[in-house]
């Protein structure tokens, strides 16, 4: 029977390219997403896969998620915690509400995906989890506060949850995209996004496919060896 793997925020996006993939390497693919239903029926329609709504950052609404997918598709093997959002703002002017809500989807998400999956990877002894990260959560940006330490807090949520899964077949890694071209990055005012380009040494930004790639292997049983790392997919913007 194919394993099946949740993706947060797999409806559009990144998350998108994620769910196809997965679904292409023969697993039983479920998208999560917050409350944008046009894009997730339009998703399913095109793809097959299908969409369950819930915020990730409520966690009894995440256990409750998991709990109905396994109920009605199977018992949860791969979670890729991609939901993420921005609140930016340089810090005298960030609300605690805008500082609240990136710690509690962005990083609060990891958790309660974890808490809901893990002791069942644990248990069957084989599971993946993917969190992605950010560039901005290893180099910090400017304006972002909230965001670069939600993104550099599941760095170390990964290391961490890594050292306890090792010994039952369950791998954590995280992926830190650079900057992709999606709905979050057309967000950025274009003079903002010209000075981003031209300090990536690729000279692109970077296609949602590229940070798929990357789950892909993560999740494949060829990366039992691969655990606790963060994956750097940036064209180069960011190296160490
Ligand atoms: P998008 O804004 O294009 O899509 C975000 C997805 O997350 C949507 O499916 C959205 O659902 C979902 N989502 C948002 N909040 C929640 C929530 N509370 N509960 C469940 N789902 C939620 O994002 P990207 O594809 O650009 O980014 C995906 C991930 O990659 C994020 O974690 C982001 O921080 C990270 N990243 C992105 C970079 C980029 O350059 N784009 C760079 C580095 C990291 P809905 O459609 O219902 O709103």
């Amino acid at each position: 029977m194919a394993r099946v793997a949740v993706v947060t925020g797999g409806t559009r996006g990144i998350g998108e390219a994620i769910s196809r993939m997965l679904k292409d390497d023969g697993f039983t693919v479920v998208a999560n997403y917050a409350g944008n239903e046009a894009k997730a029926r339009d998703f399913t329609a095109r793809t097959g896969i299908a969409a369950y709504r819930w915020d990730v950052g409520d966690h009894e609404a995440t256990l409750a998620g998991c709990a109905q997918i396994a109920a009605e598709v199977g018992p949860i093997d791969v979670v890729v915690n991609n939901a993420g959002i921005t609140r930016d703002g340089v810090l005298h002017k960030m609300s605690f509400e805008d500082w609240n809500e990136v710690m509690r989807i962005n990083l609060g998400g990891c958790f309660n995906m974890a808490k809901a999956t893990f002791p069942g990877m644990r248990e069957r002894g084989w599971g993946r989890i993917v969190n992605i990260g950010s560039i901005n959560g290893q180099a910090g940006q400017y304006g972002q506060v909230n965001y670069a330490a939600a993104k550099s807090g599941i760095h170390g949520f990964t290391k961490a949850l890594a050292q306890e899964g090792a010994k039952y077949g369950v791998t954590v890694n995280a992926i830190a995209p650079g900057y992709i071209d999606t709905d979050m990055v057309a967000a950025v005012p274009a003079p903002v996004l010209e000075k981003i380009v031209a300090k990536i040494p690729v000279g692109r930004l970077g296609q949602a496919e590229e940070i798929a790639r990357g789950v892909s292997f993560l999740c494949s049983d060829s990366a039992g060896f691969v655990t606790g790392s963060t994956m750097s997919i940036n064209g180069g913007q960011h190296m160490y």
